[in-house]
């Protein structure tokens, strides 16, 4: 049976319509499941009991359950088991600006990006739009605050399972439940161009960013298997055109590797790609597994390649250095669950 979860408050309100019920019947449901978070359809005390054996005739109310959590002044790390035993996690941040947490859309990835152990571990299926509703869920009852910012970068590439994920994206954004602002919402994508030019059209406010991780497709080749499919000059032309089209800046992640994408001369053509472009780019000092064999980028070498950039007048950060002490990097806890560490 389908997880109640996984219904939008649209798809709810023609649900009732569909059994004879009023509208308002979606926006109680909505309130008991996402501001009162009750686990039973009998706790909804508001609703009549046929209507509410109707609901469990129809759907269930699903949980994925918490296996582990690592702790740190500023970053939770949180493994979750799914019903079918399967793993996924999530990083919560705690930044000035708010809680801002990193979900996952897949169980693994097979994007094969070749310093990501979520890619070295292969997809195993895609995520419902209520697992991924719920890591939001399960983190927000763990710390007692609100999530405030969301990022879906963690284990899969989210175009890879496009409707789940902008499933996912209407119910978290629903004011009646979470109600977390579209603005507030990024979708990270290696590129998939397909995927980018659906979302240029259904996105709204929704952020975008593409992980980028080299200035041509020679470095990118070597790194990243989807550029051989989806060439950088096509990513950036349709990134042009969302951009166009949405007036919507767009964050280019790039994770810095000793030796392979950090040079000065990378900089320099980066900077040269990216021109006049709408744009931030968000450079990420690697996180080392011991899997793979990628090594950090020195930190003068970090701050060269970002004044370089600043001088190129290209709007750029360094992301804040997380993880360390909690398995940070994406898809490390779930490696380690399955045994593969
Ligand atoms: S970096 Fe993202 S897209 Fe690439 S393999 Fe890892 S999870 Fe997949």
């Amino acid at each position: 049976m389908e997880s109640i979860y996984n219904k939008s408050f649209d798809e709810l309100v023609s649900y009732f319509e569909s059994i004879g019920q009023k509208k308002f019947k979606a926006t109680q449901v909505f309130e008991w499941l996402y501001i009162k978070r009750v686990k039973f359809f009998d706790e909804m005390s508001n609703i009549k009991k046929d209507i509410i054996d109707r609901l469990k005739e129809d759907y269930v109310i699903e949980d994925i359950s918490l296996e582990k959590v690592e702790r740190d002044i500023e970053v939770n790390k949180y493994l979750f088991t799914l019903n079918d035993g399967n793993h996924i996690e999530s990083v919560l941040m705690r930044h000035d600006y708010g809680n801002s947490i990193c979900i996952s859309s897949q169980v693994g990835c097979n994007m094969g990006c070749r310093f990501c152990e979520s890619g070295r571990l292969k997809k195993v299926r895609d995520l419902d739009a209520y697992e991924i509703v719920q890591q939001i869920l399960m983190i927000e009852d763990d710390i007692k605050e609100r999530i405030t910012h969301v990022v879906v970068m963690g284990i899969g590439e989210p175009f890879d399972n496009y409707d789940n994920v902008m499933r996912f994206v209407k119910i978290i954004n629903e004011n009646k439940g979470i109600g977390i602002g579209s603005r507030h919402i990024t979708i990270s994508t290696c590129g998939l161009i397909p995927g980018i030019k659906k979302f240029m059209e259904e996105s709204g406010q929704v952020n975008l960013a593409i992980s980028l991780h080299a200035p041509n497709d020679e470095i990118r080749n070597k790194i990243m298997p989807i550029s051989k499919v989806y060439k950088i000059d096509d990513l950036l032309r349709v990134i042009r055109e969302y951009i166009d089209r949405t007036n919507r800046r767009v964050t280019f992640e790039y994770i810095l590797l000793d030796g392979v994408n950090d040079m000065d001369e990378c900089a320099v053509e980066l900077g040269k790609i990216l021109k006049g472009m709408n744009c931030y780019v968000n450079l990420i000092p690697y996180n080392e597994t011991e899997n793979i064999s990628f090594k950090r980028t020195k930190n003068h070498q970090i701050m060269k390649f970002y004044d370089i950039l600043k001088k190129k007048n290209i709007n750029v950060t360094i992301r804040k250095e997380f993880g360390g002490k909690v398995d940070a990097a994406c898809g490390q806890l779930r490696a380690k669950k399955k045994g593969e560490l």
